[in-house]
């Protein structure tokens, strides 16, 4: 963004990403009985949940299936390592993996906390953040 590093490492305690995911609907939601949970495991991580649901779609929901939004966090905590990466100009992908490794939940792990509540859909969660490298703090 044309700041100088040494203006953000000083300045800056903590990055927050956030983006907004559906809910799905409360009247309408059933679980989702056609989903290949194996398949999904294998490529997203145990962090899926071996139960999955879905809005069937209702008047609540103008037969949507969903109703309502929430946020997904990021939270980068501006670390020694972090800063160092930064005034050492690495690139974002650099200073992520560095931040996941330290215990950093990724907005895409976060997604999986509201799939594991039901309270929203694997396919919402990869839509909101097919930007991610990092599926989860165990890669
Ligand atoms: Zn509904």
């Amino acid at each position: 963004m044309g700041v100088e590093p040494y203006l953000v490492t000083s300045s800056v305690e903590m990055i927050v990403a956030q983006r907004l995911v559906r809910l799905i609907c409360p009247k309408c939601r059933e679980q989702d009985p056609g989903k290949e949970f194996a398949a999904l495991r294998a490529q997203m991580g145990a962090e899926i949940p071996e139960v999955l649901y879905r809005g069937r779609g209702c008047h609540e929901c103008r037969g949507t299936g969903f109703r309502g939004r929430t946020g997904v966090f990021e939270l980068m905590p501006m670390t020694d390592e972090v800063r160092a990466l930064i005034q050492e100009h690495a690139d974002s992908g650099a200073i992520r993996k560095v931040a996941v490794k330290q215990g950093m939940n990724s907005l895409r792990g976060d997604g999986w906390r509201l799939v594991r509540e039901g309270r929203t859909t694997v396919e919402e969660v990869l839509r909101n953040t097919k930007n991610e490298k990092f599926t989860s703090r165990l890669e």
